[in-house]
C-alpha cells in the first residue's frame, strides 16, 4: 500500500501518519522529518534545505525527489506525509511507481479551515530529536520543554514562527493545492474534515482509508 496524506501545514498529517504507521506497520515517510534530520546532521542537503525551510519555502523538487525515491518501494507499505507538494513531485512519484508497477493506492485530503490552522501552528512545539509534535494548549509534554518519548528538547520550529507560517500558507495555496486538483482528476480522493481531537480525526481517517486496507 502507498497512501498519500495531503493537507495544509497544521492539518495534523504528521500526528496521524505516526498513529497510522503504528497501527498498520506501514512505514511513515515524512519529507519534513527527513529534511530536519539532514539539517541536524549538517549534511550538504541539510545546509541547502535549511534556508528554504526556515522561511517556509519549498526545497527544490530535484532534491526532494532524489531523497524520497529510494524509499517508495518499502515492502511494509508507505504513508507519504508532506510529499508530493508540487505537481512536478506528483508526476515524478507516478512515474517512479509506474516503473516498478506499483500504484498510489489511496489519497486522503485532510481539510481544516485557515483560522484553526493558524491557531494550531502557533501553539505547536516539536521534539528536536525524535520530531514528536505537541500542542501547548491541548496536548503539552508532561514536563515542560522535555519530550515524553525520548527526553529530547521540545522547541518551536523556526518555520512555525509567524512570518514563516504566513509564507507556508501562501506556498501551499500556490504550489500544493494544485496537487489535490491533480489527484482529483485522476482518482477518488477521500475527504476528511481533520477537526476535533486527534482520536476523532484518527477514527475518521481509518474509516476513510478503510476499504481493503490492512487496518486493525
Ligand atoms: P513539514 O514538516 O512537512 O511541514 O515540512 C517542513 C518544511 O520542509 C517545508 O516547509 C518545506 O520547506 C520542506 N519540505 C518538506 N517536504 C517537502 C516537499 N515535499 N517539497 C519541498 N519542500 C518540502
Amino acid at each position: 500500500m502507498r497512501i498519500v496524506l495531503l493537507g495544509p501545514p497544521g492539518a495534523g498529517k504528521g500526528t496521524q501518519a505516526r498513529r497510522l504507521a503504528e497501527s498498520t506497520g506501514m512505514t511513515h515517510l515524512s519529507t519534513g522529518d527527513m529534511l530536519r534530520s539532514e539539517v541536524a546532521s549538517g549534511t550538504e542537503l541539510g545546509l541547502l534545505a535549511k534556508k528554504f525551510m526556515d522561511s517556509g519555502d519549498l526545497v527544490p523538487d530535484s532534491n526532494i525527489i532524489a531523497m524520497i525515491q529510494q524509499h517508495i518501494d518499502d515492502p511494509a507499505g508507505v504513508l507519504l506525509d508532506g510529499f508530493p507538494r508540487t505537481i512536478v513531485q506528483a508526476k515524478s512519484l507516478d512515474k517512479a511507481l509506474d516503473q516498478i508497477s506499483l500504484p498510489v493506492d489511496q489519497v486522503v485530503h485532510m481539510a481544516v479551515d485557515i483560522d484553526e490552522l493558524i491557531r494550531r501552528l502557533s501553539s505547536r512545539v516539536v521534539c528536536k530529536e525524535c520530531h514528536t509534535p505537541y500542542n501547548l494548549e491541548l496536548d503539552p509534554p508532561l514536563e515542560s520543554g522535555i519530550c515524553d518519548q525520548c527526553a529530547g528538547d521540545v522547541i518551536v520550529r523556526d518555520d512555525d514562527k509567524p512570518d514563516a507560517v504566513k509564507n507556508r500558507m501562501k506556498v501551499y495555496e500556490e504550489l500544493t493545492a494544485p496537487v489535490l486538483d491533480y489527484y482529483q482528476l485522476h482518482r477518488n480522493v477521500a475527504e476528511v474534515m481533520a477537526t476535533g481531537t486527534p482520536d476523532a480525526v484518527f477514527a475518521k481517517l481509518t474509516k476513510a482509508i478503510g476499504s481493503g486496507a490492512p487496518f486493525n
